[in-house]
């Protein structure tokens, strides 16, 4: 393809995008697609001869579209906002274009040095003391492993540099509660610490872990001769966005020398509000966090900021130094590929830069107060309607409803929760994730797509009631 053609082809997929943007809201969210429709759409050979771009970009209207659920629909309530805001898109356009790797400083230095700058804007922008080195991986799940490994040799005096793990006795232990995201026990597991030394922590009423239980749960390992190793702590746990009492997990984990990893990858974006800053109280006692820019925040996926106290940990415990790699201003540079577990690296930082750019700190802050708003609102009208409930409490932006209406009996009430959440996105008008919290079904409402205003909240809900009422109508004895 020379310059030229590049440049039609590159218009054409810009205008389509930003038709896509005019007319998402008449598209369904969820698309109404059966496994393999899309496969049928696709020949199982590859083309043995090149085809027209032209016919290459139909079928994103004729086999991508139609089979998409739309993460950026102002009626998208499901799972988290991931939002791609369209400076960052462009950015991320951008950086692809470039076409450059950061293996080190010197094969790409602004990759480097941009990311050092424009991340140590999102510390201030999250009001972290400068003590905080912090650095893009690609999602909190790497980010969470790469902490669990940071600890682990912490806690065996760098085993890496002996026999590993396959050396160490007694077994690591690390500690999270149930509301921790399944990242969390996934990274535990990846790190070598294995199932049965990985402890759920009893939680409260209002899903957070109990300090008093991570106390004891250390207490008894102790005494079984096991070596308590990290906790990890979430700040907006995955199904209620609970808070995790970081203050208190951070003195236990002082007294025992535990590493403190505070899993924030979705609240942390609210960080940039100081009235929200409460929700991590104790975050300086942490040795290392995860923030998700590319959730709330607004920056295409994937970017994830990784926030260490020790950079010099991080470095020793991911760094690799291959002669190719070694240059002459080595002492004088990051080298950021020791500090994240692939080599090569993307030039992420870009969309980052443009997106707090482009929006200011004071356009994040007030879309993110916007969503907080709406979350409330919504909040006071599902408290004050007859049969429903909020399962847990609203801190940010998540709600986390049940409709129990007298005509459904009570031990159909989880199918009636799912079914009713499944006919919401089988209209295609809305899109809401169920899932179980305290053993029972309930329906998350994440409000926070960019593209969602007030009107769009309000008709949710009365979709959501209209359908709720009927769905009750199949159940009723
Ligand atoms: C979304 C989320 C994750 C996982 O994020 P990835 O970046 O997709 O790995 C982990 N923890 C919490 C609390 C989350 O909200």
């Amino acid at each position: 393809m020379k310059p030229e053609e590049f440049r039609r082809h590159g218009h054409a997929i810009v205008d389509w995008l930003a038709d896509y943007q005019e007319r998402i809201r008449d598209l369904p969210v969820q698309a109404g697609s059966s496994p393999g429709d899309v496969k049928a759409l696709l020949p199982a050979m590859p083309p043995q001869e090149a085809e027209p771009f032209e016919a290459i970009l139909a079928d994103i209207d004729r086999v991508v579209l139609p089979h998409l659920s739309l993460w950026q629909h102002p009626s998208f309530f499901g799972y988290f906002p991931a939002n791609a805001l369209p400076a960052g898109i462009l950015a991320d356009f951008l950086s692809t274009g470039l076409g450059v790797l950061g293996l080190s400083w010197q094969s790409s230095p602004a990759v480097t040095e941009v990311e050092e700058v424009v991340v140590d804007w999102f510390r201030q922008m999250a009001g972290l003391s400068p003590g905080w080195f912090g650095v893009i991986q690609d999602t909190a799940s790497t980010a969470t492993l790469v902490a669990l490994i940071c600890a682990r040799e912490r806690a065996t005096g760098n085993s890496f540099d002996r026999g590993g793990l396959q050396e160490q006795a007694p077994p690591l232990v690390v500690y999270t509660s149930a509301s921790a995201h399944s990242s969390v026990e996934k990274a535990a597991l990846l790190a070598g610490i294995g199932r049965a030394h990985v402890r759920m922590i009893a939680i409260d009423d209002a899903f957070a872990m109990q300090p008093e239980a991570l106390e004891s749960a250390i207490a008894a390992d102790l005494a079984a001769g096991h070596v308590p190793c990290a906790v990890v702590a979430a700040v907006g746990g995955t199904a209620t966005t609970s808070m995790d009492p970081v203050a208190a997990i951070a003195a236990i984990a002082r007294r025992h020398g535990l590493w403190l990893h505070v899993d924030a990858a979705m609240a942390g974006s609210a960080m940039i509000l100081p009235e929200c800053r409460w929700m991590w109280d104790g975050i300086e006692g942490a040795d290392s966090l995860v923030v998700n820019a590319h959730k709330w925040l607004g920056v295409p996926f994937d970017c994830s900021l990784y926030f260490v106290r020790d950079e010099a940990q991080l470095l020793r415990v991911m760094s690799t130094n291959p002669s190719f790699l070694q240059s002459a201003v080595d002492d004088r540079v990051r080298n950021l590929r020791d500090t994240s577990i692939p080599l090569g690296r993307r030039f992420r930082a870009l969309k980052l830069w443009f997106v707090i750019r482009e929006q200011g700190v004071a356009g994040l802050q007030a879309r993110l107060r916007r969503d907080m708003a709406l979350a409330q609102d919504l909040a006071r009208q599902v408290a004050a309607a007859p049969h429903w409930r909020l399962v847990a409490p609203v801190v940010l932006q998540t709600l986390c409803v049940r409709f129990e209406p007298p005509e459904v009996p009570a031990g159909r009430l989880d199918d009636f929760t799912r079914d009713w959440a499944a006919a919401v996105n089988a209209s295609g008008k809305a899109y809401l994730t169920p899932a179980v919290v305290a053993g029972a079904w309930m329906v998350r409402i994440s409000i926070g797509a960019h593209t969602t205003e007030a009107a769009d909240v309000a008709a949710l809900w009365d979709l959501v009631q209209a359908v709720a009422a009927k769905r009750a109508m199949d159940y009723a004895a």
